[in-house]
């Protein structure tokens, strides 16, 4: 069984196969983590993702990691919390769905994900870890392929809002 861990951290710093990119639907950079995935991985990254035209929410593309320790970056808009009733749950669990279904297309073992939405996109936090776990535990029973999942949380309270999440799946 494929592991998951919560660890505080930058994830421009991450040396696995591949680290996911809460993005927009451009695909051509932004702030917070989007701005600090592309200041690290150099000017090629963004010329990797003209070509695909934007990406609607809740679905992933893939590029190089160019300049990043990580091998792939794969680029996945969250959704905009507008309060809940606008299918915000599902479009974030398409987020994890869809992103590690595009590592494990690429024979990624290692993948680590930020804390997809909650910071401009406004989702809260628990809310939103709530999704993340249980849709990345449900490919995890599945997967041959993935060995460990990460979340790369920028602050304790992240950290903390994922870890309690994990824990209450298996209660
Ligand atoms: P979104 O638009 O999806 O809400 P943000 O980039 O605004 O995306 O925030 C998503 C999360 O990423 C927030 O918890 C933010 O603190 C975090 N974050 C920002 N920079 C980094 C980084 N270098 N590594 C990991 N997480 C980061």
């Amino acid at each position: 069984m494929a592991e998951f861990t919560v660890l505080r951290g930058d994830i421009t710093l991450s040396q696995v196969d591949a680290i996911v990119n809460a993005a927009n639907t451009t695909l051509l950079g932004g702030g917070g983590v989007d701005g600090a995935i592309h200041r690290a991985a150099g000017p090629e990254l963004f010329e990797a993702c003209v070509p695909f035209n934007g990406c609607p929410t809740g679905e992933a593309r893939i590029t190089p990691g160019f300049k990043l320790p990580a091998k792939w970056v794969i680029h996945t808009p969250g959704p905009i919390w507008h309060g809940g009733q606008e299918h915000e749950a599902e479009l974030l669990a398409d987020c994890y769905r869809n992103s590690l279904k595009v590592a494990m297309a690429h024979d990624c073992r290692t993948v680590d994900f930020p804390s997809i939405s909650t910071g401009v996109y406004g989702y809260p936090l628990d809310e939103a870890a709530a999704v993340a776990t249980q849709t990345i535990a449900t490919v995890l029973g599945h997967t041959t392929t993935l060995e460990q999942v990460r979340l790369v949380a920028f602050d304790d309270l992240t950290a903390t809002a994922y870890r309690t999440a994990w824990a209450n799946l298996v209660d």
